[in-house]
């Protein structure tokens, strides 16, 4: 018993843990997946929180000090917190162009690139869509790039991540089958949202989103746009509304009372990647069965 002990000691304290940042929830999970025991994470946004405009803590930047690696969504989703919080931190290690800097974006095909970036645009989206995270297909690809970056941040662990990360794409893919099912009720839809954050997913699954409820990216409604969206989502026979956890409902609610069209809130992040796709097939094929 006593030289089992010591055996576990020994192996648990032969490594030490990399400390990771990762700037949201479904970003930490991936990290935790594929590091496992090698890695602590330590995650800056809530899942209910809004995504663009994460309210930062004095503790962000205790963790950003001593952290070996950043990872972030990218396409300028974080640039209204992480850039200040980087600098505060004082860590070389982890600032943009380093090796202790991980940007997921750089991975992904992003949609809906403006031609030209000014205020008029709105100014949230300036790279593109950054809400890449929501397409289901697009995890794995994610995956590997963050077991690429452990395995170069930690050679000695390098095998256990390939294995993790086996084992992740097996789930993974056994995963898509299921929700690739539950959300073939999408396609063909019509479909307005609040924010344009369900856009990789609408575009995996066939449907098209004719409409948001801001009139531009970051931007409040306005009764005459949300009257313009009532007249559109009659015209158009749009069945749904996808609302987000974040932004004032009663918008969304007005325009349903007005057509006949059904809201469904769905959540666009979570601290278990897995039951995250579960709620959002679960939900979209529900109100469209
Ligand atoms: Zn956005």
């Amino acid at each position: 018993m006593r030289v089992l002990i010591f055996l576990f000691l020994a192996l648990s304290l032969s490594f030490a843990q990399l400390r990771v940042v990762a700037t949201y929830p479904w970003i930490g999970d991936l990290v935790k997946r594929i590091g496992k025991d090698r890695v602590d994470v330590f995650i800056l946004a809530k899942p209910t929180e809004d995504p663009h405009f994460v309210v930062p803590k004095p503790s962000f930047i205790a963790r950003l000090r001593s952290a070996d690696l950043l990872v972030i969504q990218g396409a300028s989703l974080e640039v209204g917190f992480v850039p200040v919080l980087l600098q505060q931190s004082n860590n070389p290690k982890i600032q943009p162009g380093r090796e202790g800097f991980l940007d997921l974006s750089g991975f992904v095909r992003l949609i809906e690139k403006p031609q030209s970036v000014s205020r008029a645009m709105g100014d949230v989206h300036p790279e593109g869509n950054p809400h890449y995270n929501l397409d289901p297909h697009n995890i794995p690809i994610l995956a590997r790039a963050i077991k690429e970056k452990l395995c170069s941040l930690d050679r000695s662990g390098c095998a256990s991540y390939e294995e993790n990360l086996r084992v992740f794409e097996r789930e993974w893919s056994d995963r898509l089958r299921e929700w690739d099912r539950r959300l073939s009720v999408l396609r063909g839809q019509k479909v307005v949202s609040y924010h344009m954050l369900y856009d990789y997913l609408l575009l995996r699954y066939g449907a098209q989103l004719v409409g948001t409820i801001e009139p531009l990216p970051g931007i409040p409604p306005t009764p005459r746009h949300t009257q313009e969206l009532v007249g559109l989502v009659r015209s158009q026979g749009v069945r749904l509304i996808l609302q987000d956890v974040y932004h004032e409902k009663r918008t969304a609610q007005y325009i349903a009372s007005q057509t006949g069209a059904r809201v469904v809130e769905l959540p666009h992040d979570g601290y278990n990647l897995v039951e995250l796709f579960n709620t959002i097939s679960i939900k979209l094929e529900e109100a469209l069965r």
